[in-house]
This record gives structure tokens, C-alpha cells and sequence, in this order.
């Protein structure tokens, strides 16, 4: 039995999410004590909550001590199942965040699986569906498995009511793969999405991009609003797109109640600058994320800037799980290496 403290470093729901996949993975059972100790609102909160479930239900696991609030839980994975889900959030806590949690062991496994993912499809804090669809999975594709997703409605805070299907072809197993430069950019898209709101909020941030970027001047370039009804609840997001030779980075504004649209916008554009500035083709929230396919294939490497909490508390719970090497080396400048060694 593996014992986690979940305060450790990041101290958040990615340590749960990361346990729970491994678990699923190794067969190897866990327990965990002080749960998201460092957040504002400790425990399991629904969309963790929702990603224990899901991680029971598609590995067959017995679970003792989870529930709203709990702060300690053990989890005994069975065998994997691939087939047919429906995971609802109740809540707008992240989908995605609960997809990312079940994705690593039904990418490996031995059939396909069809997904139902209900709840906030753009959230503060969490992959946005943008990113899941542009950046992370086109990369999960390229390393052998197939996943593709249909967004069927946007869910934002507070009410949630997001919907999205995922179908994922799992390969037999994942190719590892570098990303170690970021190739010539080939194309910049903001799009400012308005849902239920007035289409002004998207061009003022819009126009905080132009101003900051530069974008909208050079062929390839593109700014647009989109309006939409499709959501429950009024709901805002910017979603900067760079798109390279090599992969596709998204940096997202998510629109928040008594947050100006202008304040919005220079917070994504200020990542988005950050990454063009670094020159690496990894930015940070990818950096987090793809340690578990690239842990999983045994082997790779990638370009980032300086790691993130997150990057290193991913990495020590990786470890707890898989036997594999993982160097973090700086080589140049704020240019780091991240190395995954089987
Ligand atoms: P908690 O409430 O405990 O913080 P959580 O489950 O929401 O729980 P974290 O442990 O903080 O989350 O993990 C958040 C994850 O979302 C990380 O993998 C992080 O990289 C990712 N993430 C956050 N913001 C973005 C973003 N704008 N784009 C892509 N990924 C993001």
C-alpha cells in the first residue's frame, strides 16, 4: 500500500488525480491523508469527489473513506474496463480535470471506451476544453492513441451544465516523443467567446491583445468574437491559440463575475507573451501534464520554462508509482529540460 500526503508540495486535487490513474495503471493500491491540504477549501470537493468515482467505476476499484469534505481516503484499484460512461460533476467543478484522471489508464488499455463528461467545461485554475482539444490531446495522438471529443454544451460557474463526449482508441502502447524546440509559428488565433453577454465584453478583449501582442497585423493572424446561447449560464473566455510547427499552445482568460474584461485579457496575454519569450515549446500548464503520457511511454523529452509546483509535485508522484527516472535540467537562459527515463 502506497501512503500519500497530500500537502505535499502543491498540496492540490492534481496529486488525487495522478494517484488515481497510477493506481488504475499498476494495480497498485493507495491511501491518502491530508487531501488538498493547501487549498482554500481542503478535501474533496465534487469534482475530485467525481474523479474518485469514475476512477472506481472504470477500474473496478473499492474505495473506503471518500466523500464531500473527506480528507483522507484509501482506493484498491480492480482491472480496467473499457466501455461506456457517464461521469456528472453536479457541480461546475472542472470535466476536464476528471477526464484527464481516467484518459491515462484507457489509453492503454485493451478496447475502446466512449465518455460522458458533465460539468464546467471552462474553468479558472484548470484546462479550459480548448486546450484539452489543441494542445494536450493532438500530442496524446501523435504518441499512438487516438482520442477525440465533441463539445455538446459550454458550463461555466457557477451553475456548471457543461457537456462534452470523448471517444478514445487506446494504442497498444505509447511511442515516447521529444519536444524540444517549438519550430516556426505558423499561425495566431484569439478568439473571444460570449455566451449569453454582450458581444463588447470580446471586443475590448480583443482589443487589449492587438495592443499587447501585436496580433491581427500579420497574414495568419486572426481575432474573432464568436457569440453563442449554448451554455445554462452567461460565460466568457478568451483562448489565445500560437500554433508552431511542432504543437499548439492555448493560453485562456476565463471572464469572472467583477473581473473587467480589459484585467481578463492581460492576464492570458501575459502568459502568452511569457511563452513566446521563453522560446521553449512547452508552457507551464503543459509541462504538469504531460509527465503521465510520457512517464507512461517510457521515455521522452521536452523543452519548458522553469517548472511549476505542479511539474514537480507531479513528478514525485509519478515516482511513487511507475519505476522511471525523471530529470528536470536548466539549459540556458529560463530554457529547462524536463527528461523521462524508463
Ligand atoms: P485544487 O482545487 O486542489 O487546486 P484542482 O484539482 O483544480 O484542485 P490543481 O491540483 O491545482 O487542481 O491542478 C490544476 C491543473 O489544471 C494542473 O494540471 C494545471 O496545469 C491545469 N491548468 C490550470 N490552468 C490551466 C490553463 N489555463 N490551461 C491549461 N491547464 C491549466
Amino acid at each position: 500500500m502506497i501512503t500519500i500526503d497530500g500537502s505535499h508540495g502543491e498540496g492540490g486535487g492534481q496529486i488525487i488525480r495522478t494517484s488515481l490513474a497510477l493506481s488504475l495503471i499498476t494495480g497498485k493500491p493507495f491511501r491518502i491523508y491530508n487531501v488538498r491540504a493547501r487549498r482554500e477549501k481542503p478535501g474533496l470537493q465534487r469534482q475530485h469527489l467525481t474523479a474518485v468515482r469514475a476512477a472506481a467505476a472504470v477500474g473496478g476499484a473499492q474505495v473506503e473513506g471518500a466523500g464531500l469534505g473527506a480528507t483522507a481516503f484509501t482506493f484498491h484499484p480492480g482491472a480496467v474496463t473499457p466501455g461506456d460512461y457517464a461521469f456528472p460533476i453536479g457541480t461546475a467543478g472542472s470535466a476536464t480535470l476528471v477526464l484527464q484522471t481516467i484518459l491515462p489508464p484507457l489509453m492503454i488499455a485493451p478496447a475502446p471506451s466512449t465518455l460522458v463528461f458533465e460539468g464546467g467545461t471552462h474553468n479558472v485554475h484548470a484546462p479550459p476544453y480548448e486546450f484539452i482539444v489543441k494542445t494536450f490531446l493532438p500530442l496524446v495522438n501523435r504518441m499512438g492513441a487516438r482520442v477525440t471529443t465533441e463539445l455538446v454544451r459550454y458550463g461555466f460557474y457557477p451553475p456548471g451544465g457543461g457537456r462534452f463526449h470523448a471517444r478514445v482508441e487506446p494504442a497498444g502502447t505509447l511511442r515516447p516523443l521529444d519536444l524540444l524546440t517549438r519550430g516556426e509559428i505558423r499561425a495566431r488565433r484569439a478568439r473571444a467567446l460570449v455566451v449569453k453577454l454582450p458581444p463588447a465584453i470580446g471586443e475590448r478583449e480583443l482589443a487589449v491583445v492587438s495592443e499587447q501582442l501585436g496580433w491581427g497585423a500579420r497574414a495568419g493572424d486572426e481575432l474573432r468574437v464568436e457569440t453563442s446561447q449554448n451554455a445554462s449560464s452567461p460565460g466568457n473566455v478568451l483562448t489565445l491559440e500560437i500554433e508552431s510547427e511542432h504543437l499548439t499552445e492555448v493560453f485562456t482568460g476565463v471572464g469572472e463575475r467583477g473581473v473587467r474584461a480589459e484585467t481578463v485579457a492581460e492576464r492570458a496575454a501575459g502568459e502568452a507573451r511569457a511563452y513566446l519569450d521563453t522560446g521553449a515549446p512547452v508552457g507551464e500548464h503543459l509541462a504538469d501534464q504531460l509527465l503521465i503520457p510520457f512517464a507512461l511511454a517510457g521515455g521522452g523529452s521536452y523543452a519548458t520554462g522553469q517548472p511549476s509546483l505542479h511539474t514537480t509535485t507531479n513528478i514525485e508522484v509519478i515516482k511513487m508509482f511507475l519505476d522511471v527516472r525523471i530529470t528536470a535540467k536548466r539549459t540556458g537562459g529560463c530554457v529547462w529540460k524536463i527528461e523521462i527515463f524508463g
